[in-house]
């Protein structure tokens, strides 16, 4: 509790929100949705129009019923909440996908506070405090399946990993000798990045704790591979370097939209002494060619005035009205979603319990997390319309939408998102400061 407090004032400190209020309730509560003080003091505060943001843990400490969450949104709307975040989730719903995102997970939370579900959450409870693992039918670098036994040559290279960046050498440069090894991560398929190796080595599961809920619980039964003290060094080291490495806010429009017209690797921003530009980077974090670099002023005016031409063209307008359409399959997919989670969660009940193989397991597991995915698809095509309304019209509207005050670099990033997949950045057949136009190349979603 106390951890997730902290984790929560830290996330609003790094977003630069002042925090006014903080409103708790018992863990058990959003399971029966009665008796929540906090969550009730937390609605009547956006009535009042008191914040104009609203962090939260993990967004099933909100709510477990869509409904309140639909009442939470609904608040948030119409009393001038725009941002919502929470720790363990990246869930923002500041407008469009976020919103979508977060209903997904609404119906997820319901879902999982039915009389199966929380048996379920029961028996996690009880292996946690007995440190047996919890098992996901993934397997985690460094151990098998069963999450119990090491596996030899990948302990030996947490082990050398986990040496060297106690050393001093950085996250970066740990990933290059990995990609120079050949070696890959637990699925036998990818490359390590920066991210991957950051959460392996700051897990508490290599140092043989058993962490619940965000939290260690206590020593498990499986073998460590990196002593404790070494995991509090790492721990130690991380939050130094989170700490002088504060994310810096958005400032490039098309972030993770971009991508190279020679080697079709994503661009990153790549900024030339004070000027703005996307570029395809080289290096164990980026794996470009770096042959491409792209000045983003003018990338970014070109297709913010292309995506408005098109969201004032009458296809478009149809197009997304015909997204809207209040027919409710919006609510029957996230039922059938709710429903396969909840299959999902017995399965790896069943195997936990030896009702089925590993050999039975995996093929049904593949199925079920495949129309999974198929649904979520579903889902998201419905909702690219959602935030999209206010811009419908003439060219006029649409640019007065656009460059409205409370348009932020995150929403106009939404609407760009919602109309364009990305946008490829071909080789410059001409020299010179300006940009040719023809090199770039959009790829339209409607
Ligand atoms: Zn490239």
């Amino acid at each position: 509790m106390a951890r997730q407090r902290e984790d929560c004032l830290g996330l609003a400190e790094s977003r630069g929100w002042t925090v006014t209020a903080e409103f708790i309730d018992n863990d058990l509560s959003a399971y029966s949705g009665k008796n929540r003080p906090g969550f009730t003091e937390l609605l009547s505060g956006i009535e009042a129009r008191e914040f104009d943001a609203v962090v939260v843990y993990h967004q099933d400490r909100l709510t477990r019923r869509p409904s309140e969450f639909e009442d939470f949104i609904d608040k948030c709307q119409r009393f001038g909440v725009k941002q919502f975040a929470t720790v363990s989730g990246e869930t923002d719903i500041g407008q469009g996908d976020g919103i979508l995102v977060a209903r997904i997970m609404a119906a997820v939370a319901a879902n999982q506070s039915d009389a199966s579900a929380r048996r379920i959450r029961r028996k996690n409870d009880e292996n946690a405090a007995a440190g047996r693992p919890h098992k996901t039918g993934q397997r985690a670098y460094g151990y098998e399946l069963d999450r119990m036994t090491v596996v030899e040559s990948e302990a030996a290279v947490i082990r050398e990993a986990a040496r060297r960046f106690l050393a001093g050498e950085s996250l970066v440069s740990v990933v290059a000798w990995l990609q120079a090894e050949g070696i890959r991560t637990a699925t036998g398929m990818n490359e390590w990045r920066t991210p991957t190796l950051r959460n392996l080595l700051k897990s508490p599961r290599i140092a043989g704790l058993r962490e619940h809920r965000g939290e260690v619980v206590g020593d498990a039964l499986w073998p460590a591979i990196i002593t404790r003290q070494e995991h509090e060094q790492i721990t130690a080291r991380l939050a130094e370097s989170a700490k002088t490495n504060r994310r810096s806010p958005r400032r490039y429009l098309l972030s993770g939209k971009v991508f190279c017209g020679a080697c079709g690797n994503k661009m990153f921003s790549s900024p030339d002494g004070g000027r703005r530009r996307y570029g395809c980077r080289k290096g164990p974090d980026f794996g470009g060619c770096a042959k491409i670099f792209i000045n983003a002023e003018p990338l970014e005016e070109f297709i913010v005035r292309a995506v408005l031409a098109r969201l004032s063209s009458p296809a478009t307008i149809d197009a997304i009205r015909n997204a809207q359409q209040p027919d409710g399959t919006g609510k029957t997919l996230s039922d059938e979603l709710a429903g396969l989670q909840h299959k999902q969660a017995e399965l790896m009940e069943m195997w936990t319990d030896g009702v089925i193989t590993k050999r039975e397991l995996i093929p049904a597991r593949d199925k079920i997390e495949s129309r999974i995915e198929s649904t979520r698809r579903q889902l998201a095509r419905l909702d690219a319309g959602t935030g999209l309304s206010q811009f419908l019209g003439d060219t006029d509207t649409v640019a007065a939408a656009w460059d409205a005050p409370d348009m932020t670099l995150q929403r106009q990033a939404a609407v760009v998102g919602a109309i364009i997949s990305r946008v490829v950045v071909h080789p410059s057949k001409r020299v010179g400061p300006r940009v040719d136009l023809n090199r770039i190349e959009p790829e339209w979603i409607v």
